[in-house]
């Protein structure tokens, strides 16, 4: 987060550079209308950098929408569309792959798995049609109801080792502070099980979920 305005317009140069070669001269002006919409979007433009880097299926098509197909804790499957071609789209926000066209279908189990569907069809008769993917909008990770860090929405539970969770013993921030280390008496938290036993403790203590008085500020201001 620290030089939120540098990597923006790192991002949106690169883009600029890739949609000269991936983009039919005529149509580098929608393609350019297209990323305006989401110049202030780290999220987006890393979406639509590594799209247009890997045009799928070498076809040079201009990217026109994001959808968002399924979302479950900061892995989002999007659908990618051109004006004929619609691509799926795995990301979290470390890197994402395409994973095929849509009317293939998500065939990978994992993926499947990870969203709750028990096979393709299930999956192929719940978003039967396109229009049953809502339309990404700019900044919605930005949104103050989703924390901004593990992204689950107000009153749910933090996922645990997020930076914005709040500790329930000295109201600091729980990754921060020292009470975990004082619940369970040790020096410092590198094994699994000691993990599990914070949880517990945690659990038992109450732990604070999400509200959008926490969001840092920090992050607004940068
Ligand atoms: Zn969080
Ligand atoms: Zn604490």
């Amino acid at each position: 987060m620290l030089d939120t305005g540098k990597t923006l317009k790192k991002r949106l140069e690169e883009i600029e550079l890739l949609i000269q070669f991936a983009v039919p001269e005529q149509e580098i002006g929608k393609a350019r209308e297209f990323i305006e919409r989401f110049k202030e979007d780290e999220f987006a433009l890393n979406v639509i950098k590594d799209y247009y880097m890997t045009l799928p299926d070498a076809r040079e098509e201009t990217l026109l929408k994001i959808r968002v197909v399924e979302e479950k804790e900061q892995v989002f499957l999007l659908l990618l569309s051109t004006a004929i071609h619609h691509y799926f789209y795995l990301t979290n926000d470390e890197g994402g792959i395409f994973l095929g066209e849509w009317q293939e279908g998500i065939c990978d189990k994992q993926v499947l798995k990870f969203f709750d569907y028990s096979s393709p069809e299930s999956f192929g008769k719940i978003k039967k049609n396109i229009e049953n993917c809502r339309e990404y909008l700019p900044l919605e990770r930005m949104d103050e109801d989703v924390c901004p860090s593990c992204g689950v929405k107000s009153s749910m539970l933090h996922t645990l080792g997020c930076p914005v969770e709040v500790c329930p013993w000295c109201g600091g921030q729980l990754n921060r502070c020292n009470c975990r280390f004082e619940q369970l008496e040790v020096e410092e938290l590198n094994d699994e099980t000691r993990l599990e036993e914070l949880e517990e403790k945690l659990q038992k203590k109450g732990r604070i979920p999400y509200a959008r008085e926490q969001r840092p500020t920090f992050m607004t201001e940068e």
